[in-house]
């Protein structure tokens, strides 16, 4: 079934979660198959238990240098190493061939994939399209960037189940063959320029997921942005049929849109009403475009509507994305803690149509240009405040804005801006944490920022009770 009989001498690149599942799974192969397994860490790494599990069990380690020594038939790279760094660029020229871990579980086990990518709303719309499948008892599982390394799956893989991968742009970078049956792009938006070095090479990575469609196949593609808009043109230039996602009827014989509040599949000509957009428990016009991308996958595999619909009717907000925490003296708190750049927190704000919002702003500073996103804040909210490192910047930038009618106060983290808010805050307000920023000045990640802030509202409710 795998699409490469031997492997050889395998090199591995990364000593974190998937270099270690990398190797144990070579590991279990025949010797026929894979002659040795080397797993390198680079310059920084250094051997913990499970590293040295792994040298137990025969695998060659090398650490301490981003030179890698000897030679090699194949090297798998691990997501967090780019391909312009060192270790990677070294391994390149010590290895006949290399890959990132999706391109090679998918070489490992090439049939029934759909492929999720986009600058935001992929974890959202893996979980939905999994959740699509399932409910209509399909075998079907969520891999790739949403936590599951693929390569674990392997073993246990069913010829008939489906792998639903949610690939970023650092996983695309490196693929070869890869060639799923339905692959979505949900948008592209200036983030991550820092690793790709341009809008056009972070653009390239992502279009990557068609490369290898064919008639066969269906690409779903958003008509939102300039950039997805030249990929369906090219895809269409290629006789692959593109299904347009679409706030309005896009006219085309494919298509995904709303009309008249309820969510619209059509695919070969044949509409399909799936559901109102406010039935949905997930919020906002991007969500309702991100049920729409599951369920015109789901059309597409032939799955009935019956079962689409109790499926974007039951599907839950995730952790940490627009996830309503509590209500407080009729105040709702709701953390969108995975809003770190500034298109997220824009749909965000479309969740609460006709409320007061009182807007969490701030966080670790990516230098994005904020001149279109605080008149959108300004417009929207009746108050933004400003925290962290990126703070004084934003607040600047929304101070800037003339004719908008955000309140901006400046805080200097996010305890005292959360404590800020709940003075502010009125019965009917809601109290939304989506920072538009990283949150490394202050937090290990976006998931322990957006526990502090659940934390804080359930502090808050027990205070409350109290009185
Ligand atoms: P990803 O896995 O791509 O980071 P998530 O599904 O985890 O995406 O959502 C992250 C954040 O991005 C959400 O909190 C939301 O604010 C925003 N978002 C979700 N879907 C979309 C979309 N289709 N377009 C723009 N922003 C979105």
């Amino acid at each position: 079934m795998s699409l490469l009989e031997t492997l050889g001498k395998v090199c591995v690149l990364g000593f974190g979660k998937t270099g270690v599942s990398v190797c144990k799974y070579l590991l279990q192969q025949p010797e026929s198959r894979v002659s040795s397994v080397t797993l390198v860490g680079g310059a920084d790494a250094t051997v913990g238990e499970k590293i040295q599990e792994l040298a137990d069990s025969g695998v060659q380690i090398q650490y301490g240098s981003d030179q890698v020594e000897g030679t090699f038939d194949l090297t798998i790279a691990s997501p967090g190493i780019p391909d312009t760094s060192e270790l990677f660029l070294s391994a390149k020229a010590a290895s006949k061939q290399i890959m990132g871990e999706p391109e090679f579980a998918y070489q490992e086990s090439p049939s029934q994939w759909i492929g999720i990518t986009g600058t935001n709303g992929k974890t959202t719309t893996t979980s939905l399209t999994t959740s699509i499948l399932q409910y209509a008892g399909l075998d079907a599982s969520a891999v790739g960037n949403i936590g599951l390394t693929i390569t674990d799956q392997l073993a246990d893989r069913k010829p008939e189940s489906w792998f639903v991968a949610e690939l970023s742009s650092f996983q695309l970078a490196t693929t070869q063959k890869l060639h799923p049956h339905v692959a979505m792009l949900l948008n592209i938006t200036p983030d991550h320029l820092e690793w790709h070095g341009s809008l056009e090479a972070y653009a390239a990575a992502k279009e990557k997921i068609f490369a290898n469609l064919d008639t066969n196949d269906l690409a779903i593609v958003s008509d939102l942005d300039e950039f997805c808009h030249d990929v369906s043109s090219r895809l269409e230039a290629r006789g692959i049929t593109v299904c347009h996602l679409a706030q309005t009827d896009p006219g085309t014989q494919n298509a995904a849109f709303i009309r008249d509040g309820a969510l619209v599949v059509r695919l070969s000509g044949k509409e399909m009403e799936l559901v109102a957009a406010d039935a949905l428990h997930i919020r906002g016009v991007h969500n309702a475009l991100n049920a729409l991308a599951a369920a015109a996958c789901g059309l597409y595999l032939g799955i009935d509507i019956v079962s689409i619909r109790h499926a974007l009717l039951d599907f839950m907000p995730l952790e940490h994305r627009i996830e309503p925490v509590n209500t407080v003296n009729g105040v709702l708190y709701v953390n969108d803690s995975k809003a770190t750049n500034t298109d997220s927190v824009e749909k965000s704000l479309t969740s609460f149509p006709g409320k007061d919002v009182i807007l969490l702003l701030g966080g670790h500073d990516k230098g994005t240009e904020l001149d279109e996103f605080a008149q959108k804040v300004s417009a929207t909210c009746a108050y933004a405040i400003c925290f962290g490192e990126a703070g004084p910047r934003f607040a600047e930038a929304l101070r800037h804005v003339s004719g908008g009618h955000a309140e901006v106060v400046e805080e200097p983290h996010m305890h005292e801006a959360f404590d800020r808010a709940v003075k502010l805050a009125r019965p009917g307000s809601v109290v939304l944490l989506s920072p538009a920023c990283s949150s490394f000045d202050e937090f290990t990640g976006m998931a322990q920022r957006g526990r502090v802030f659940k934390q804080l509202v359930a502090d808050l409710a027990q205070k409350e009770s109290g009185r």
